[in-house]
């Protein structure tokens, strides 16, 4: 059975919360509240995110692995995850190298995403 982990932002216990299916999390997600004080102010705690080793390898990432990168947030490992694993394929992508670049200078991983796409669209 999945379970999601959770922080709640009222009273900061981890909670976890277990649904049969993930459409069942999906379902849950308006109704979903803390069972200690009932907030609804829930952050999902990413697990995978904990790496025993120093150095990170990104090639032999999951994708649930690579989107918790992306869900936490931290833009300069999202650019050099993006770095790893897209290699020189993605990189010969003029949009997908400004946009690592960019990631590892500390960018919000939203705004050079929706830039990214927007140059996606733009293309013939
Ligand atoms: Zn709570």
């Amino acid at each position: 059975m999945p379970s999601y982990e959770f922080r709640c932002n009222t009273c900061g216990r981890a909670i976890t919360l277990f649904y049969k299916r993930v459409a069942d999390y999906e379902a849950a997600q308006a109704e979903r509240a803390c069972p200690h004080c009932g907030s609804a102010s829930l952050t999902r705690q990413i697990r995978r995110v904990a790496f025993a080793k120093p150095t990170k390898d990104y090639t032999r990432m999951s994708s649930g692995e690579m989107l918790s990168v992306f869900e936490n947030g931290d833009s300069r490992e999202v650019g050099r995850m993006i770095h790893e694993v897209g290699g020189d394929a993605a990189l010969n992508d003029a949009a997908m190298q400004d946009a690592a670049k960019r990631l590892m200078n500390g960018e919000a991983p939203a705004k050079v995403e929706r830039d990214l796409s927007a140059a996606d669209t733009a293309k013939p």
